[in-house]
């Protein structure tokens, strides 16, 4: 239950005084439907309303606070004519212009012979002072209320200024005194004010230092926010781990056998990644641990010798991928390995022929089949495993927390292992994981070597298709990727058809064309037919980004890169360099280029490294349109700003840890402060764990 103190703010919008249905609707789009969501809408700037001087006094294009006794108003007789009213004080006169302006109405504003204190950016027009369309007309014993620093609020159309200032102020005034939820010592190093007085200030700024994130009052309301997110992340995590787990040893048996049927080493982040997940396996709790690594790292068989630890124990493990193509690239790699080893593994796939179906369904019930690589179908109801303990999700490029648990409980205590070819920038992955257990490949398997990335504009692609006849004649495979254009997978589709009548032209017989519209069975026949070289060129919609694997490819075209994302030109070039022989990466790009396209270029000529490229990317792009925040599974942050408040997120997670250590129930005073601290964040989800109380 919601604590009864925040009921005011969780009241609609239209419950502020002058927010009736229609401006309603346009708070709700500016900040949210909430007067909690008005709290959060924070000032952009300030106006500094406090300069007064005489009329005299008055400079050009600053902005003036001015008493005058009103004067004569001169209607205009023609409506492209603005209205006047001459106003003035003892030093000298000042004309206030308002355009389309309505008599009756200015006639009730500025009275003659009264006196009314105007505000507005002053002029000089003609030799005359003027202000046009003063923003503030109000009679003397008002003038303290525009005498001051104004905070301006970012707008949505039709939503005027001074609306959002007024419910704002109503929001803020609305606001309980809350139960403090911070650390004392913690607060008090900080020098940062209490919750209310924060809101107080962070609206009332008084300087432009007062909008800066570091501000006392805006880092404080950073930290709650951060707070909220980082302890009902771990509040989640601390549930389901306390949840029964159990305890996977292998004896080492299959794992050496499959070992010793490849023809490399492990890289030492290979071994070291390998060495950290079967701890967490031997570990009674539940596991659940992130496998990061370039595309190419070798994750996929990082992952298949934890299944093995899995099947010495006695168990099964499943692995599923986003796509049926990465299903079968996956089981493609894994099946001889397994064979290796002696162990029965099945694909399932959305596909499969009935008979099949049925056969794998038997298997993995009875568990004489022990492990399976799949797609979604993994997770369908009349899936059934003897006995499941670990489960991999292959996410590749995803960033998503939702789909995963729907395998992990096909059974009780599933252990999870996420693998993700996404460098996740670390305070993004804080911000979005918390304390997530994570391993991280960040070698190349030895041998490989730099790819060659060049940039040149898409004019010289005659150029392009002739070094690629050359490369051809000695015997090279290349992927040819066509411009993606976003919403629109038929024009996609057109360009990618074009291109390959083009090509086929010119190299006839070699070329294959991929597509996301494409029947499977024929994608995968053009995809085996590049694999074994029967085909030269693969050209391709960006289908192949999640994870085709042909080590003997070594050239990558990529058409209209300007279009592309850093981490997605990143995937691509992935694709290439798999081998130990040189590898080439052609970007083409439109002219003009803007300056972020122009950067991103920059750094893939720069770097191969993923996480170097990821911060890049964030760098560029900031941490919301980096991910999609509604896809990603990142919290949605309205008070924090990832890249300025880095360390108070770091605080945020020690303190989330240090709380769920000692008190994981919230049920202290301090623990107590906390939940209204969640609530307040809308973390429901996170209050449900707890018991009730
Ligand atoms: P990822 O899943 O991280 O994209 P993969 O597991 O698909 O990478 O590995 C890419 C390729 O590298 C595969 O062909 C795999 O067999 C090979 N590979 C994996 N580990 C090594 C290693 N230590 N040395 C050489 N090649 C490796
Ligand atoms: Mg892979």
């Amino acid at each position: 239950m919601r604590p009864q103190s925040l009921t005011p703010l969780f009241a609609q919008v239209t419950s502020l005084p002058g927010i009736g249905p229609r401006l309603g609707k346009l708070v709700e789009k500016l900040a949210g439907p909430l007067v909690v969501d008005l709290l959060w809408h924070l000032p952009v700037a300030i106006i500094d309303r406090r300069n007064a001087p005489l009329v005299a006094e008055a400079k050009a294009g600053e902005v003036a606070t001015i008493t005058v006794t009103v004067g004569q108003h001169l209607v205009p007789h023609s409506p492209r004519q603005p209205y006047r009213v001459w106003c003035s004080d003892d030093s000298g006169r000042i004309c206030l212009t308002f355009f389309n302006g309505r008599e009756d109405y200015l006639r009730r504003l500025l009275p003659p012979g009264e006196v009314r204190v105007v505000s507005g950016k002053v002029e000089i027009y003609q030799g005359e002072v003027q202000m046009t369309h003063p923003n503030h007309v109000v009679p003397l014993d008002q003038r303290d209320s525009i005498l001051r620093v104004e905070p301006v609020y970012g707008l949505t159309a039709g939503l005027p200024q001074k609306v959002v200032q007024k419910a704002v102020d109503a929001a803020v005034e609305r606001a309980p005194d809350l139960q403090e939820w911070q650390d004392a010592t913690y607060l008090a190093r900080q020098h940062w004010p209490s919750w209310k007085s924060a809101f107080e200030r962070a609206h009332a700024p008084a300087g432009e230092a007062d909008l800066q994130p570091e501000h006392p009052a805006r880092a404080r309301l950073a930290f709650d926010e951060l707070l909220a997110s980082q302890l009902a992340i771990a509040l989640v995590r601390h549930h389901n781990r306390i949840l029964a787990g159990r305890s996977t040893e292998g004896d080492g048996r299959l794992r050496k056998r499959a070992l010793a049927s490849l023809p490399f080493d492990l890289t030492s982040s290979q071994e070291s990644a390998i060495a950290e997940i079967a701890a967490d396996l031997a570990k009674p709790e539940r596991m659940v641990r992130l496998l990061q690594g370039d595309v190419g790292s070798g994750k996929t068989l990082v992952a298949f010798l934890a299944m093995l630890t899995a099947v010495e124990s006695g168990a099964q493990a499943a692995m599923m991928a986003p796509t049926e193509l990465l299903a079968r690239q996956h089981f493609a790699t894994i099946a001889p390995l397994a064979d290796a080893a002696g162990v029965a593994l099945a694909l399932l796939t959305g596909r499969d022929g009935q008979r099949q179906k049925k056969a794998t369904l038997n298997g993995l019930a009875d568990g004489s089949i022990q492990l399976v690589v799949g797609t979604h179908a993994l997770v369908q109801e009349e899936v059934e495993f003897a006995d499941l303990a670990l489960a991999v999700v292959d996410e590749q490029h995803r960033f998503g927390v939702h789909q995963r648990m729907a395998l992990s409980s096909k059974s009780h205590a599933v252990d999870l292992l996420v693998m993700t070819a996404t460098p996740i920038p670390r305070t993004l992955m804080l911000a979005a994981y918390g304390d997530l257990d994570v391993s991280k490949l960040t070698e190349k398997p030895a041998g490989r070597q730099p790819i060659d990335t060049r940039t040149l504009p898409l004019e010289r692609i005659g150029e392009v298709v002739e070094a690629v006849g050359r490369m051809l004649a000695a015997n090279a495979r290349v992927y040819w990727v066509c411009p993606l254009i976003e919403e629109s997978e038929e024009i996609d589709l057109a360009n990618a058809e074009e291109r390959y009548r083009l090509l086929s032209a010119r190299f006839s017989g070699k070329v294959g064309l991929v597509h996301g519209r494409m029947k499977g069975p024929e994608r995968e026949a053009t995809m085996t037919a590049f694999a074994e070289g029967r085909l030269s060129i693969l050209v391709a919609t960006t289908v192949i980004e999640v994870g085709v694997d042909v080590p003997a490819a070594t050239v990558m075209v990529i058409e209209h890169a300007e279009r592309f994302g850093l981490a997605q030109l990143h995937q691509l070039r992935g694709r290439v360099g798999r081998d130990s022989a040189k590898s080439t990466c052609l970007l083409l790009y439109a002219q003009p280029l803007g300056e972020t396209a122009r950067a991103r270029l920059a750094i893939m000529r720069e770097t191969e490294d993923g996480f170097r490229i990821a911060e890049e990317d964030l760098r560029l792009r900031g941490a919301g349109e980096l991910l999609g925040t509604r896809q990603s599974g990142l919290p949605d942050m309205r008070l924090a700003d990832l890249a300025a408040h880095a360390e108070l997120l770091q605080a945020a997670r020690d303190d989330a840890r240090l709380v769920i250590d000692r008190d994981p129930e919230l049920t202290s005073p301090r623990g107590e402060a906390l939940r209204a601290l969640l609530y307040l964040f809308r973390r429901d989800d996170a209050v449900r764990t707890l018991r009730a109380g």
